[in-house]
């Protein structure tokens, strides 16, 4: 899969001050699934080493790039910069874009905004940050800082992968296709959204009779709204729940005590996700509970990633 990335989280030598900020799970884990598009609008606007920048509020609202020893105003340059950049990573198929967080340029809600007298007055999107979440509203995107966060990054991860899918998947989708995978997307996304969930299975019933490419069209940005919602320890613990009942008919009650005391002590954050999945799967497997072996919610993206292992993956 294509992911747009901050050059500078890739290792690239193009800060403000010719560093870098390369970030180990992007470089280390992700780059083991994904072909990256570097992008850095202020190395191309003002090449390295150059003066920082930050943004200022104008007195009619605006925001302009201020050089940070000169004052000069640079937002005409850094715009540019940006728009060619934008040009450049739209011409790829994306799936995603990973940003660098507090950047005048790149953080995503996260850069600071400054009064004229100097005070930070907000924080909100840098110049090309913006842009991107104008011109791809329904693309995966996070920025570094909160991807250290093992929730944040679980959800952006299982994101990233189901856009990718439904991305291919599209390519050659029939109506038959369609109602299988909304199937095995069920669980995933109940743990995102419930009622986009509903929603989304209403449009696969297709009680008005329209045609499959109007269908699609509306499944598919409502699929990719819902992959974009975060899941929550109340939401997955109501899918382990649901899960749990299409094997219990084969436990005893003392297994299926076990299951159930698995899934609270993942609710009270004494155990990590992967444990009850774990039990989940080996029971399926067992018993060929052939629909839930099938859920992505089961393996959403590649087991090495390792991103329900951590107890703190869940809010
Ligand atoms: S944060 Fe963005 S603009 Fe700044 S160095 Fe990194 S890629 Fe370039």
């Amino acid at each position: 899969m294509k992911i747009a990335v901050s050059g500078c989280l890739l290792g690239e030598k193009v800060r403000f001050d010719a560093g870098h900020k390369r970030d180990t799970f992007v470089m280390d884990d992700l780059s083991k699934y994904a072909q990256y598009i570097s992008f850095c609008p202020e190395n191309m606007a003002f090449g390295n080493p150059r003066p920082s920048l930050r943004l200022v509020k104008n007195q009619d609202e605006s925001i302009k790039v201020e050089s940070n020893k000169t004052g000069e105003d640079l937002s005409q340059q850094l715009m540019s910069a940006s728009k060619k950049d934008l040009e450049s990573i739209a011409s790829h198929p994306l799936c995603g874009i990973i940003l660098k967080s507090k950047s005048p340029s790149c953080g995503m809600r996260s850069a600071k905004i400054y009064q004229n007298n100097g005070y930070v007055e907000a924080k909100g999107d840098g110049v090309f940050a913006a842009m991107c979440r104008e011109k791809f509203p329904l693309l995966p995107m996070e920025e570094e800082g909160r991807l250290c966060n093992p929730w944040l990054r679980e959800n952006f991860v299982m994101q990233l992968f189901a856009y990718e899918r439904f991305e291919k998947f599209k390519q050659n989708a029939t109506m038959k296709d369609l109602v299988a995978f909304h199937s095995v997307y069920k669980f995933m996304l109940q743990s995102k959204d419930e009622n986009l969930y509903r929603q989304l299975g209403k449009i696969v019933g297709n009680h008005e009779a329209k045609s499959f490419a109007d269908i699609l069209e509306k499944y598919e940005l409502l699929f990719k709204t819902a992959i974009a919602k975060k899941s929550s320890k109340g939401k997955t613990r109501n899918v382990l729940e649901h899960m749990s009942g299409f094997v219990k008919n084969h436990l005893t009650a003392k297994e299926n005590a076990m299951l159930h005391e698995q899934i609270d002590d993942y609710a009270t954050q004494i155990i990590p996700l992967i444990l009850p999945l774990s039990t989940l799967k080996l029971y399926a497997q067992k018993y060929e509970v052939n629909y839930l072996l099938e859920q992505t919610f089961l393996s959403p993206y590649p087991k090495e990633l390792a991103l329900r292992s951590d107890i703190a993956c869940v809010k």
